[in-house]
C-alpha cells in the first residue's frame, strides 16, 4: 500500500497529522494506497504557502496567467489517459467515461483561457463635469474547493481554471476516495507554470474541510457533494464571512410525454440513469411516462436493455458500467432497493443478485435495477439513491408529471422528451430546476455557461464557471475620478451630485 501526499507550494508533501484514509480499487475491492487526512496545522500551513504567493499571481497580468493555463491544457490532452486510468482505478467508472469527464474539464480550462475578456470593467465618462467613473473585477484572495468523489477530475476543474484566471490562489480538498487525479493534475499545473502556492492540494476529511472553513485567510469556499454537507459549509462558511457556492445533491427527473420518439427516450433514460452507475448528480433516476400506454412501452423497451447492460472491472472496454465506489455505498445502494420494495414498489429489474465476473468477486458491482408504481410517499422517491437504480413513476396527465418534479425537495436537473415545442417551452420556462432538458437527458452546460441547480442543489449566489463563476471568484471595484482642471477647490458640504 501506497501513501499518497498533499501538494504545497509545487511539491508533493507527505502528511504528518498521522492520519491516513484507505484508497479502495472499487473494482477488486481491495485497499491501494493511504492518503493522509490534513490536521488544521497543515491546513494553516497550506493557507499560508496560498497567500504567500497572492500578491504576485494578482499582479501577473491576465493574458500571462491565461497563456499558463493554456499549456495546461495542452498537457491534460497529454495526459488525459494517465488521469482517466488513476480515476478508473479509484473511482471505478470506465476508461471511456473518465476521459468524458476529462474532457469536460478541459472545456472549462479554454473558457478561462478567454477570462481576461470578461475581467474588463465598464467605463463612464463625464459621469459629472470632467469626473469619469470605471469599474474593475479583482480576485478575492485564496479561494478553496472541496470536492465529492463521482468527479475527481472534472468538478475540481469546473472551479480551479476560473478561479487562477481571475488571480485567485487555490486549496483543493479533493474528495478522500479518490484523491490521486487531483495530485497528477497539480503536477501538470506546476508543470505548465502556474508559480508555487499558487494551486495546492490538502487531502483530508471533515477536520481538514473545518480547518478551511474557519480560517481567516480564506475568502471564498466552493463546494459540490451531498446536500446536508452543502447545507453545513454555506452555514459555516458564511458564519465565517467567506462567500460560499455550495451545490448538493439531486434527484432528477425526465417525463415522457405520449408523443415522445419513445427510442430517443429509451436510449437517453440508459445513458443517464446506468452511465457511471448512477453515480452522477446529473442522473435520471426518476422517469415519469404520462398516461398508461407510454408507461407499459417504456418498460417494455427499457427491460431487455437494463438486462443486457455490460458490467464489470472499469479498466475493460467491454463493461458499459463499473462497480460503485467503495463497500459502504454498495452497501447503501442496495439498501435501497430492500426498501423500495418493502415500500411496495414494483422491482422489474433486480441488480442485487448480480454476480461480478471471475478474478472481480470482491469488486463492489450491482446490476442495473428497475422499479415500476413508485409513489412520492416513498423513501426510493424522495431521496437520492446515486445508484444504478431507476425508478418509473407513472402519472396520469401533464400537469401530474409537472406537479411531481415541483414538490421533489431538489431542483437540479430535469428533462422533457416530447415532439410538442409548445409543451417543452411552457414546462422549461415554468420549472423550478436548474438545467433542464428538451430531449436531452443529461442538461449539462456548457464550460462558457453555468452549472447549477436550485432548491436544495445548490446553497448559494453564484452557478459554476462561465460568467457566473467569473463574478464568484471576483469583487467588484468602482473608481471616480476627476483631474485638476484649474476648477475652484473649495469644500463642499452637501451630498456630492453629478449635476
Ligand atoms: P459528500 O458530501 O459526502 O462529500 C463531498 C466533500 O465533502 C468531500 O470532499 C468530503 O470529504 C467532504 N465532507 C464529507 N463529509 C463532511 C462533513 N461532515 N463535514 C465537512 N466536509 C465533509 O459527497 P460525495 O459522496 O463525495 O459525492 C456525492 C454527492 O455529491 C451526491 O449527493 C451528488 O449528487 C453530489 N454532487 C453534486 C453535484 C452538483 O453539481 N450539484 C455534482 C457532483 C456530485
Amino acid at each position: 500500500m501506497t501513501d499518497l501526499s498533499h501538494y504545497v507550494s509545487g511539491a508533493r508533501v507527505q502528511g504528518r497529522s498521522g492520519r491516513f484514509a484507505d484508497v479502495f480499487d472499487p473494482a477488486i475491492g481491495t485497499a491501494e494506497n493511504r492518503v493522509p487526512l490534513a490536521s488544521s496545522e497543515e491546513v494553516a500551513e497550506v493557507v499560508a504557502a496560498a497567500k504567500a504567493a497572492w500578491p504576485a499571481w494578482a499582479k501577473t497580468p491576465p493574458l500571462r496567467r491565461a497563456r499558463i493555463l493554456d499549456r495546461f491544457k495542452f498537457l491534460l490532452q497529454e495526459n488525459a489517459d494517465k488521469i482517466a486510468e488513476l480515476i478508473t482505478a479509484e473511482h471505478g467508472k470506465t476508461h471511456e467515461d473518465a476521459l468524458g469527464e476529462v474532457t469536460r474539464g478541459l472545456e472549462v480550462v479554454e473558457f478561462a483561457v478567454g477570462i481576461p475578456h470578461l475581467l474588463k470593467g465598464e467605463v463612464t465618462e463625464n459621469v459629472g463635469t470632467n469626473v469619469d467613473s470605471h469599474s474593475l473585477r479583482q480576485p478575492l484572495g485564496v479561494v478553496a474547493g472541496i470536492t465529492p468523489f463521482n468527479f475527481p477530475a472534472m468538478v475540481p476543474m469546473w472551479m480551479f481554471p476560473v478561479a487562477l484566471a481571475c488571480g485567485n490562489c487555490f486549496v483543493l480538498k479533493p474528495s478522500e476516495r479518490d484523491p490521486s487525479a487531483p495530485l497528477l493534475i497539480a503536477e501538470l499545473l506546476s508543470r505548465a507554470g502556474v508559480p508555487d502556492g499558487v494551486f495546492n492540494v490538502a487531502n483530508g476529511d471533515k477536520e481538514t474541510v473545518d480547518a478551511l472553513l474557519a480560517h481567516p485567510d480564506v475568502k471564498a469556499v466552493s463546494f459540490v457533494g451531498s446536500t446536508p454537507i452543502a447545507r453545513y459549509i454555506y452555514a459555516t462558511g458564511t458564519a465565517h464571512g467567506k462567500r460560499v457556492q455550495a451545490l448538493g445533491g439531486a434527484k432528477n427527473h425526465a417525463i415522457i410525454l405520449p408523443d415522445a420518439d419513445l427510442d430517443m427516450a429509451v436510449g437517453a433514460l440508459m445513458g443517464a440513469a446506468y452511465g457511471s452507475a448512477g453515480e452522477r448528480c446529473m442522473a435520471i433516476s426518476v422517469a415519469v411516462p404520462v398516461g398508461e400506454p407510454t408507461a407499459n412501452a417504456l418498460i417494455e423497451k427499457l427491460v431487455p436493455k437494463i438486462e443486457a447492460l455490460k458490467i464489470g472491472p472499469g479498466a475493460d472496454p467491454a463493461s458499459d458500467m463499473g462497480p460503485l465506489v467503495t463497500a459502504q455505498h454498495l452497501a447503501k445502494v442496495r439498501g435501497y432497493i430492500d426498501q423500495g420494495v418493502a415500500e411496495g414498489a414494483e422491482l422489474v429489474v433486480d441488480g442485487r443478485g448480480f454476480k461480478p465476473p471471475q478474478g472481480y468477486e470482491n469488486g463492489y458491482y450491482i446490476g442495473g435495477s428497475l422499479f415500476d408504481r413508485v409513489t412520492p410517499e416513498m423513501s426510493i422517491w424522495k431521496e437520492e439513491i446515486f445508484g444504478p437504480v431507476l425508478s418509473v413513476a407513472r402519472a396520469k396527465n401533464y400537469a401530474e408529471a409537472a406537479d411531481l418534479v415541483a414538490r421533489h425537495e431538489y431542483g437540479n436537473g430535469v428533462a422533457v422528451f416530447t415532439r410538442d415545442g409548445d409543451a417543452a417551452r411552457a414546462f422549461a420556462h415554468e420549472v423550478e430546476v436548474g438545467m433542464v432538458g428538451v430531449n436531452v437527458p443529461i442538461p449539462v452546460p456548457m464550460a462558457f455557461h453555468s452549472f447549477g441547480g436550485w432548491k436544495a442543489s445548490l446553497y448559494g449566489d453564484h452557478h459554476m464557471h462561465g460568467p457566473e463563476g467569473v463574478r464568484f471568484y471576483t469583487r467588484l471595484k468602482t473608481i471616480t475620478t476627476r483631474w485638476p482642471t484649474g476648477m475652484r477647490a473649495e469644500a463642499e458640504f452637501v451630498m456630492p451630485t453629478m449635476g
